[in-house]
């Protein structure tokens, strides 16, 4: 970095202390480490931009008379009587105490907490909080949280508390005091990276102000103040960073000018199995205009599940083949990858283009063979997984690089692949759909092309939302239309944990499954099965060898065989609406009427809410309008997928207003030092460069 020496120094300072693990702490050690190491914390620095997922308002004490029932509240008492303990029945031990104060009296009971037994001593006065229940003149209080009133330290009570997102052996007491501590370390010496004409113009809180009370706040009114500071801040870096690639990209990079070849084109058009929906006419007239061009073509289509983008994606890779240049098609899984291959391979063959398959599992033989033939140019067009970044994978004149799926990929895959050619263009392709102003701002390097119209003749997907008393009905009618010769998915619950308990689970509902329909042929695919299992299973499926499929989200993705009719997701409570409609649109894909049947167990309003969003509508962009509304776009976005710097306080869909705000800042900013290069921007760049790390390497910033 290109700093004048003396602010070097001084800049290095805080730098030093905030890059510092989080073990030079006092009251963290390895074991603490660790665990805040799950959380993604490593230095001092993560953690003090480690923000609480909510906050208690525990400031307010009341005189227990006053206490209601189902509020949680905090309150002073002295400690009545001892301990009591008691079990009712094997492996549970209820503590019991009476607390008091001059308005009344109320029992504090802990479930199994045994080192309560030796905390309390009567006469003793404690700060309690917990949720209060009160039946007829009884006041009680379960597993309240307590702090003792003479010590006059209060980290838990008496104040408005942070509640962080935690792990289950991450107390919530243990996360607010290693943040206190790191606070102290850092108090006042926090550089601000907003400069101070941008903070006085926009009104914007100064940084160790911010950081303390996003997880201290001493009012509500500091609150607010620190979190649509610290908001703007993540948002103007994020807008700022994208403008950056977009500049670099869009200015820059000369690439290739594809030929017209206005009759290959058309002849190969008029040849195709169906005619061309308009949307996709125009999407590929986009594609055409951007490939015939001097520049590097950026483009994102995005369009509906079943909405035919994998044809738009060959029409242009063929242009690419007829005007000299080979092409790459890379998809998130292989079972995709073998798809496309084989529906690809079958358009192009009679056209003399010659097609080639690359993922993990292609013995070493038949690898080697295509890496040759790839590299000699051969091959005019390889499909394949992740397998197609590697290195050793060369070719002779890659002209065309596409991306299905896009939300699988982050930024850094696309340009990897990319680097494999001499700038050549790139299109990527996405069923989530997004809002338009969101897509600016989260694919703020591409331009856009949207296939707004599905083939005709498509009858919708059926959906039906169920509690477990359809169970036997379902299973009359899985069982009724397999005999007819369909085929059936059953989408397992989705558990995040890790690849391996899903697994677990995915077997275990196959089993069930089994057991169920042992006349029926069952078969199971998920992540953790070895790619060549995989592929066995989902042949015999596209062969109609297995009835049933059990799979995790494993299918999620473009998986087309439309002899299947009925897409079962069990606890559907636990997805996200885009992914549940991306589900469904694995049927639906031939002749037969489909249906999506959503196990739902989740009781409340709004899970009832979104079942009926999927029911009600077949349309991708109105669900995902939907599930931003009833979740908030933190979960919709999962920005790392978009690969992109996690948001950690501000919200694409809540701080909207902020986001405008950050666009017309950042413009401002860029217009006046476009590399950031001025003394007072310096942090802000240091920040950037953090945020986006290696992704804008060699843009010039
Ligand atoms: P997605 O947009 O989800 O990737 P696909 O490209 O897999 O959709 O297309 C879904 C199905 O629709 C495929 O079987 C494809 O052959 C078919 N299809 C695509 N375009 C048309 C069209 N214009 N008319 C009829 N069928 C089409
Ligand atoms: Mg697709």
């Amino acid at each position: 970095m290109y700093f004048s020496n003396g602010v070097l120094f001084l800049s290095l300072g805080t730098d030093q202390i905030l890059s510092k693990p989080l073990q030079s702490l006092k009251n963290v050690g390895s074991s603490r480490a660790t665990l805040f190491q799950k959380l993604g914390v490593n230095t001092i620095e993560d953690v003090i931009r480690y923000f609480p997922r909510t906050y208690e308002d525990r400031s307010r004490l009341k005189k227990i008379v006053q206490l209601e029932d189902g509020e949680s509240c905090a309150f002073e008492g002295m400690v009545a009587g001892p301990v009591h303990e008691t079990r009712p029945r094997k492996g549970l031990v209820i503590y019991r105490m009476f607390i008091r104060d001059e308005t009344g009296t109320i029992v504090a009971t802990w479930f199994n907490q045994h080192y309560i037994k030796k905390v309390f001593k009567p006469g003793e006065s404690y700060v309690f909080y917990g949720k209060i229940t009160r039946k007829y003149r009884v006041f009680e209080v379960q597993n309240p949280v307590f702090e003792r009133l003479d010590r006059g330290e209060f980290r838990n009570t008496c104040r408005i508390v942070p509640i962080y997102p935690s792990t289950a052996k991450l107390t919530q007491n243990v996360i607010r005091s290693v943040i206190e501590s790191a606070l102290r370390l850092v108090e006042g010496k926090l550089a601000d990276p907003l400069p101070q004409w941008l903070r006085n113009k926009y009104k914007l809180s100064e940084i160790n102000y911010s950081i303390s009370n996003i997880h201290f706040p001493s009012s509500e009114e500091d609150y607010k103040n620190a979190r649509y500071r610290l908001a703007f801040e993540e948002l103007l870096i994020l807008q700022l960073g994208l403008l950056s690639i977009k500049n670099a990209i869009g200015q820059s990079r000369e690439g290739i000018a594809f030929q017209e070849l206005r009759e290959e084109m058309d002849a190969f058009i008029s040849g195709l199995p169906f005619k061309l929906t308009s949307a996709q006419l125009r999407v590929f007239r986009e594609i055409e205009a951007d490939m015939e061009s001097n520049r590097v073509m950026n483009r994102l289509v995005q369009g509906d599940v079943g909405s035919g983008k994998t044809i738009v994606a060959v029409l242009a890779l063929y242009k690419a083949v007829k005007s000299g240049y080979q092409g790459a098609l890379m998809v998130p899984t292989e079972i995709l990858a073998e798809q496309h291959y084989s529906s690809i391979k079958g358009l192009l063959d009679a056209h003399g283009v010659k097609v080639g398959l690359l993922t993990g599992s292609i013995g070493r033989k038949e690898k080697n063979a295509l890496l040759e033939s790839l590299a000699s140019g051969e091959t005019d067009i390889v499909i394949g997984t992740h397998a197609l970044i590697e290195e050793g994978v060369e070719f002779k004149k890659l002209g065309l690089v596409v991306t299905d799926e896009q939300h699988r990929f982050g930024v850094r895959q696309r340009s990897i692949l990319s680097q494999k050619g001499d700038n050549p263009d790139v299109l990527v392709m996405t069923a989530t759909p997004i809002p338009r102003t969101l897509a600016l701002i989260l694919y703020g390097d591409l331009d856009i092309s949207i296939i707004d119209e599905l083939p005709p003749g498509r009858k919708p997907v059926k959906t039906y939302a169920v509690d477990e008393t359809m169970r036997p009905r379902i299973n009359n009618f899985v069982r009724k239309m397999v005999k007819e010769g369909r085929q059936v998915y059953i989408v397992c619950p989705l558990i995040e944990e890790s690849d391996a308990v899903e697994a677990k689970s995915a077997q275990e509902t196959a089993e069930k499954v089994a057991a169920q329909f042992s006349d029926l042929s069952v078969g199971l695919i998920h992540g953790k099965m070895r790619p060549a299992e995989k592929e066995k299973v989902m042949k015999g499926f596209v062969e109609g060898k297995i009835d049933i499929l059990v799979s995790t989200t494993v299918i999620e993705v473009g998986v087309n065989v439309p002899n299947a009719t009925i897409m079962v997701i069990e606890n559907a409570e636990r997805f996200g609406l885009a992914q549940l409609h991306q589900l469904r649109g694995r049927v639906g894909r031939g002749e037969h009427q489909s249906y999506c049947i959503l196990f739902n167990d989740g009781k409340t309003e709004i899970s009832r809410e979104r079942m009926k969003v999927l029911q009600n509508s077949n349309d991708g962009f109105e669900i995902a309008e939907k599930d931003l509304e009833l979740r908030g776009p933190g979960e919709f976005f999962g920005t790392r997928q978009h690969g992109l710097p996690d948001l950690r306080i501000a919200n694409l869909y809540r701080d909207m207003d902020i986001l405008k705000l950050c666009q017309q800042a950042a413009a401002e900013i860029l217009s006046v030092d476009r590399f950031l290069r001025r003394e007072d921007h310096r942090f802000l760049r240091l920040e950037i460069l953090k945020r986006f790390g290696d992704k804008l390497n060699g843009l010039g910033l």
